[in-house]
């Protein structure tokens, strides 16, 4: 993920809730933030009472943080979703939830969603049979999902998998990890979507 460098725990811990950046370490007592949950920096720890303007721009800097995307891209899921008959919001977190790397990583067949990126980057992945290496690639409802057969014996695949009980499988996607599959059920439901985030605040904040 471009945008992310070696400190993501610092992240974490400048949004004030866990991101799941790390895989593994993220589940265990090594998560910095289960340790350190402050903002980093010597006023970390200070009470700071936000602006308006301040708390739209942490839950857009959050949701964009999630899901591994730079400034420019969100800014681009955003003005995509304004087009869409859906509220703008909700449209914007169901487009960045049906990319292709996100849902790689939501079948379990990854530890991070920086990991399924890698994965369909380097063509681990057919949708519908066929190769797909484009990580923001958008899935429909009915498409299929396949690891490709050089990446079922893929040590991390399979660490991934033999985790994936630590996290809720929603229901508009369904899994089958002795075949290394899954299938898009279903369009996701707000309720579904994980990002611990106001997409209402998103909205206003690009609304300024
Ligand atoms: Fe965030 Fe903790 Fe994972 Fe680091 S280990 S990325 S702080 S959730």
């Amino acid at each position: 993920m471009s945008c992310i460098n070696e400190s993501v725990c610092k992240l974490c811990r400048r949004e004030n809730t866990k991101l799941f950046l790390k895989g593994d370490r993220c589940y265990t007592d090594k998560c910095s933030f289960e340790r350190r949950p402050y903002p980093p920096g010597q006023h970390g720890q200070q009470r700071i009472k936000f602006s308006d303007f301040a708390l739209q721009l942490r839950e857009k800097q959050k949701t964009k943080r999630w899901y591994g995307l730079s400034e420019k891209q969100f800014r681009r899921y955003f003005h995509d979703a304004t087009k869409s008959k859906d509220l703008t919001g909700m449209a914007l977190l169901r487009n960045l939830e049906m990319r292709l790397d996100n849902v790689l990583y939501t079948l379990g067949y990854a530890n991070s969603r920086r990991e399924a990126r890698q994965l369909v980057k380097h063509n681990h992945v057919l949708l519908n049979g066929k190769k797909a290496n484009i990580p923001s690639l958008l899935v429909e409802k009915g498409d299929q999902i396949e690891l490709s057969e050089k990446s079922r014996q893929h040590t991390r695949v399979l660490s991934a998998i033999q985790a994936v009980s630590r996290r809720t499988m929603p229901s508009w996607l369904e899994a089958n990890h002795g075949q290394f599959k899954g299938l898009v059920k279903d369009l996701p439901s707000r309720e579904e979507i994980t990002v611990p985030s106001e997409e209402n605040m998103i909205v206003e904040y690009y609304s300024r």
